[in-house]
C-alpha cells in the first residue's frame, strides 16, 4: 500500500509541482533578463549619447579651427598674392601658415593652388615625412566640396561677366570644410578653406580657388578641450579598437572614410551600474524565491503524500470491515471474481467456502458484545493464519466469513484444509478469565464444476452451508444439486406451514408415557402434526426445524402450548409434555406467555412439563436457563429430552436441576444383546437417579426393552411398545383400556400395538 501511495503522492504531486516550477523558473529568469536587457540598453544609450558628445565636441572644435582660420583665408591681400603667377612664399610663410602656428597652432599647413597642386607646405617640428600622396588623398573629397562650393557661389551678371556672391561673405566667414586626417601616426584636426577676397568681385570667368588646409594633431590641446567639453572620464587617442567591457570608443574617420583612430573612454554605463547595485538584492530575492519554492515544493509534496494516504485510508475502509480488519462482502465480491478469472486461465479449481460461526448470537446476548466483537477478531485471525498464502478471507456480516481457496486440486484437498480451519477455529479462545469455545459450519462449493460465475457460487456455497447447519452445528457440506432442490422444498415448506397455522390446519397427537413399575399411565406428549389438505402428513422433524429458522417455532409453539393445556383438563392426573426450542426461550416473555396459558386454562403448574434437549445450553445462553430456572420455581416440571443423541454432557445435569432425564430412543435401540449399549444405558439411569430425576425410556418397542428397564430402575417407559402417539379421541379409549389391569397386577401385560397418527 505504501509504495502505491508514495507513488500517486508523487504523482499528484509532480502534476502540480513541475508546472509550478518550471512557471516560477521561467518568471524568474524572465525578470532577471529583462532587468539585464534594459541594464544593457541603458547602457546602449549612455554609449550613444556619449559618443553624440564626443562628436559635437569635435565639430566644436573644428568649427573653432575654422572660425580661426577665417582671419587668413577671407582676406582680399591674401587672395591677390596666392592667386599671382609668381607668389611670395615668404608672405605666405609669415602672414598665413606661420602666423596660424604662432597664433592658434596650427602646426601643418598645405595651400593647394587653382589647380589643385601643392602651392606651399608648412610644418612645425615634423620629424617625418608627413606631406605624402596619402595624406592629400585623405582630405580630397573636403577640398573638392570646398571648391565647389566656392564655384557654385558666382552668380552670372547681365552683362555676361561672373561676381563672386558667397552667401555670407559679408559676416567673413570662410568656405571651409572640417575633419581630421591621419598624418604619421597621430591623427589631426584640419581646417580647408578657400582663400577668397574679402568683398565681392567681379570677373569674366569662374576660377577655382587656392586651398589653405591648416592643420592641428588632436593629441594634446585639441583632446583636452574635448574632454572637458564632454566631462568624460579616462580619454585616450587609441589607434585599434579595444574589446573592452566598459570602454566607449568613438571612431575618427578621414572624409575619404579610411580609418583614422578613435577616442576611447570610460563609459559611465548605468545599466550596468545599476545591475550591480541591485544584483545582491537579485541574488538574495533568487534565494529567497528559491527558499519559497523548495517550501512549496516539500508542502505541496507532504499534503499530496497526506491526501493519497487518507484517500488510501478511505478506500481501504471501504473495501475492508472495520473490526476484523478482513475485507467486506463488497470487496470479497471482486477478489472472488478475479481468483475466478485466474483459475479459468490456470485450468485450477477454485473453492468459495461460507462460514457460519455457530451459536454467536448466543454468546453476543450472554456475555455482550464486546466479548462478541473478541471472538470475531480472534476467528478472523485464525482464520487468517491457517490459511494458505494464495487464499482469501473476507467478512461477509455478523457473524459469517467467506474464504477463496486457489489451486483446489479435490475435495480431499479441500477437506483437509478445511480440517485445518476447524481444529484451529476449536481452540479455546479466551474472553478476559473465560475459555470460550467456538465452532463453525461451513458450506463449499467448487469452481468450475459447481459453476464459474461469482454470484451462482456464493448461492452454492451458502445453500451448502444450510445443509450443514441442518445436519447440526460444526459441520461442513460440499454443495450436492440435491441440496438446491431441498432448500426449494424448504421455502415452500416454510410457506405453507404459515397457511397451516393461519388456517388452523394443525394437529396434536397425545404419546403416553408410562410407569414402569404401576402399570400406570402418567405423562402424555404433545406432539405436533400437521397434515397437508392432500392428505400427506408432513413429520415434525421436517417441520420443525423449518419453524425454527423462519422464527414460526413461537406462534406454533403457543398454539401446541394452550391447546396440550386446554385437553389436559381430561386426563387427570396425568402430565403433560410439550416440547420447546431453544429459540422460543428467546422471547424475553416467554415465561410470561407460560403463566398466561396456564392461568387460562386453569391448570396447575405441575400438571406440565417443559421438555427441551441439550441444545438450549449452546452458547451458554444464560438467558434460557433464567426462564427455565423461573418455569421451576412456579413448579412447571423441566425435562431434558433426548438425552444422548448430541454432543452429550454429564455437565449438563448439574447445570440445571432437571426434573426428568428422557434417555434418547438411540440408545434403547442399541440395546438389544448389545452389552456396551446396555452399560452406558446403566450407568445413565443410575446417574440420573442419583442427581434426583425421573427417568424416562424413550422409543420402546420390545418387551425385553420393558424388562430390562424395568429391572434397572428406569422410572418411565415411552414407545410404541406402549403406545404410538394417539388423537385426542384414541387417548381417551386408550387410557380407559389401560388403566384397570395396572392398578391391580404385578405381571406387565402391555395392550395390543396402538396405531400411530
Ligand atoms: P421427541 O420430543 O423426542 O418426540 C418423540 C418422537 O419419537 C416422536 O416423533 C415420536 O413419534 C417418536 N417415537 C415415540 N416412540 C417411538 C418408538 O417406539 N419408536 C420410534 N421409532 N419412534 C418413536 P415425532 O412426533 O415425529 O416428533 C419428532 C420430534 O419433533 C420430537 O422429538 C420433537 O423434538 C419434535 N416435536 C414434535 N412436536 C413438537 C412441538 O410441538 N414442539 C417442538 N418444539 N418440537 C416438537
Ligand atoms: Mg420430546
Ligand atoms: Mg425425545
Amino acid at each position: 500500500m505504501d509504495v502505491s501511495i508514495k507513488k500517486s503522492g508523487g504523482q499528484i504531486a509532480n502534476a502540480i509541482i513541475i508546472p509550478m516550477i518550471v512557471v516560477v523558473i521561467s518568471a524568474v529568469i524572465g525578470i532577471f533578463g529583462l532587468l539585464h536587457w534594459s541594464a544593457r540598453l541603458s547602457d546602449e544609450n549612455a554609449r550613444q549619447s556619449e559618443q553624440t558628445l564626443i562628436a559635437g565636441a569635435l565639430q566644436i572644435t573644428q568649427n573653432y579651427m575654422v572660425k580661426q582660420q577665417t582671419g587668413v583665408v577671407v582676406w582680399d591681400k591674401a587672395f591677390h598674392i596666392v592667386n599671382e603667377a609668381s607668389s611670395d612664399p615668404s608672405w605666405i610663410y609669415s602672414n598665413m601658415t606661420h602666423w596660424l602656428f604662432q597664433t592658434y597652432g596650427f602646426t601643418r599647413s598645405i595651400l593647394f593652388d587653382k589647380d589643385y597642386q601643392v602651392q606651399h607646405a608648412y610644418a612645425q617640428n615634423h620629424r617625418f615625412k608627413w606631406l605624402t600622396p596619402q595624406a592629400i588623398d585623405q582630405l580630397k573629397p573636403a577640398i573638392a566640396k570646398v571648391r565647389a562650393r566656392y564655384i557654385t557661389s558666382f552668380s552670372k551678371t547681365p552683362s555676361g561677366l561672373f561676381r563672386f556672391t558667397p552667401n555670407d561673405i559679408g559676416t567673413r566667414n570662410s568656405i571651409a570644410e572640417s575633419g581630421v586626417i591621419l598624418l604619421g601616426a597621430d591623427p589631426y584636426v584640419f581646417s580647408a578653406a578657400a582663400v577668397m577676397p574679402q568683398i565681392q568681385s567681379i570677373s569674366n570667368k569662374r576660377t577655382p580657388p587656392a586651398v589653405l588646409v591648416s592643420m592641428a594633431p588632436l593629441r594634446g590641446e585639441k583632446l583636452k578641450n574635448i574632454l572637458e567639453m564632454t566631462g568624460l572620464d579616462s580619454f585616450v587617442l587609441a589607434r585599434q579598437q579595444i574589446d573592452r567591457e566598459g570602454v566607449g570608443q568613438y571612431l575618427l574617420r578621414s572624409p575619404r572614410g579610411t580609418d583614422v583612430g578613435l577616442i576611447a573612454w570610460h563609459a559611465s554605463q548605468p545599466g550596468s551600474q545599476m545591475m550591480n547595485r541591485i544584483n545582491p538584492f537579485l541574488a538574495l530575492a533568487a534565494l529567497m524565491i528559491a527558499a519559497v519554492v523548495i517550501a512549496v515544493v516539500v508542502f505541496t509534496r507532504q499534503m499530496t503524500r497526506r491526501l493519497a494516504r487518507s484517500e488510501a485510508r478511505a478506500v481501504h475502509t471501504s473495501r475492508h470491515d472495520a473490526l476484523s480488519g478482513l475485507p467486506n462482502r463488497s470487496s470479497f465480491h471482486t477478489l472472488l471474481k478475479d481468483a475466478l478469472e485466474e483459475g479459468l486461465t490456470e485450468g485450477t479449481g477454485t473453492a468459495v467456502v461460507y462460514i457460519d460461526l455457530d451459536h454467536f448470537k448466543d454468546i453476543n446476548d450472554t456475555l455482550g458484545h464486546s466479548a462478541g466483537d473478541k471472538v470475531i477478531t480472534a476467528v478472523a485471525q485464525r482464520l487468517r493464519r491457517v490459511l494458505p498464502a494464495s487464499g482469501i478471507v473476507a467478512r461477509i456480516s455478523g457473524d459469517e466469513f467467506a474464504m477463496v481457496l486457489k489451486g483446489c486440486e479435490s475435495d480431499e484437498w479441500l477437506d483437509y484444509i478445511l480440517d485445518q480451519v476447524q481444529d484451529e477455529i476449536g481452540r479455546p479462545i479466551m474472553i478476559g478469565s473465560r475459555e470460550l469455545f467456538a465452532s463453525l459450519s461451513m458450506g463449499a462449493a467448487i469452481a468450475p464444476r459447481d459453476g464459474d460465475d461469482p454470484d451462482e457460487l456464493l448461492r452454492k456455497a451458502d445453500i451448502a452451508l444450510y445443509d450443514a447447519k441442518a445436519n447440526g452445528r460444526g459441520r461442513r457440506s460440499f454443495f450436492e444439486a440435491s441440496m438446491e432442490l431441498h432448500v426449494q422444498s424448504k421455502d415452500k415448506l416454510s410457506r405453507e406451514l404459515r397457511l397451516a397455522l393461519q388456517n388452523d390446519q394443525l394437529d396434536l397427537a397425545f404419546q403416553p408415557q408410562s410407569d414402569s413399575m404401576v402399570k400406570r399411565i402418567v405423562s402424555v406428549e404433545a406432539l405436533a402434526r400437521w397434515t397437508k389438505e392432500d392428505g400427506t402428513a408432513v413429520s415434525p422433524s421436517l417441520f420443525i426445524p423449518v419453524a425454527e429458522e423462519t422464527g414460526l417455532i413461537n406462534e406454533l409453539g403457543m398454539w401446541v402450548l394452550n391447546k396440550a393445556c386446554a385437553k389436559a383438563h381430561e386426563w387427570p392426573g396425568i402430565t403433560v409434555s410439550v416440547n420447546v426450542s431453544p429459540n422460543q426461550f428467546k422471547h424475553p416473555r416467554f415465561v410470561e406467555k407460560v403463566m398466561a396459558v396456564l392461568a387460562a386454562n386453569s391448570l396447575p403448574p405441575h400438571r406440565l412439563e417443559i421438555e427441551v434437549t441439550e441444545s438450549v445450553f449452546a452458547g451458554r445462553n444464560d438467558s434460557v436457563l433464567k426462564a427455565l430456572r423461573r418455569l421451576k420455581n412456579l413448579g412447571v416440571k423441566v425435562a431434558l429430552d433426548d438425552f444422548g443423541s448430541g454432543y452429550s454432557s454429564l455437565s449438563y445435569l448439574r447445570r440445571f436441576p432437571f426434573d426428568t432425564l428422557k434417555i434418547d430412543r438411540d440408545f434403547v435401540s442399541d440395546m438389544n444383546g448389545n452389552a456396551e449399549a446396555e452399560a452406558i444405558l446403566v450407568s445413565i439411569i443410575q446417574l440420573g437417579k442419583a442427581l434426583g430425576m425421573t427417568i424416562v425410556a424413550e422409543g420402546i418397542e420390545t418387551a425385553d426393552q420393558v424388562d430390562f428397564l424395568q429391572s434397572h430402575g428406569c422410572h418411565r417407559l415411552q414407545g410404541y411398545y406402549i403406545s404410538k402417539p394417539l388423537s385426542e379421541a384414541r387417548l381417551k379409549t386408550f387410557l380407559q383400556d389401560f388403566d384397570p389391569p395396572y392398578q391391580q397386577g404385578l405381571s406387565v401385560t402391555f395392550p395390543a400395538r396402538s396405531r400411530a397418527v
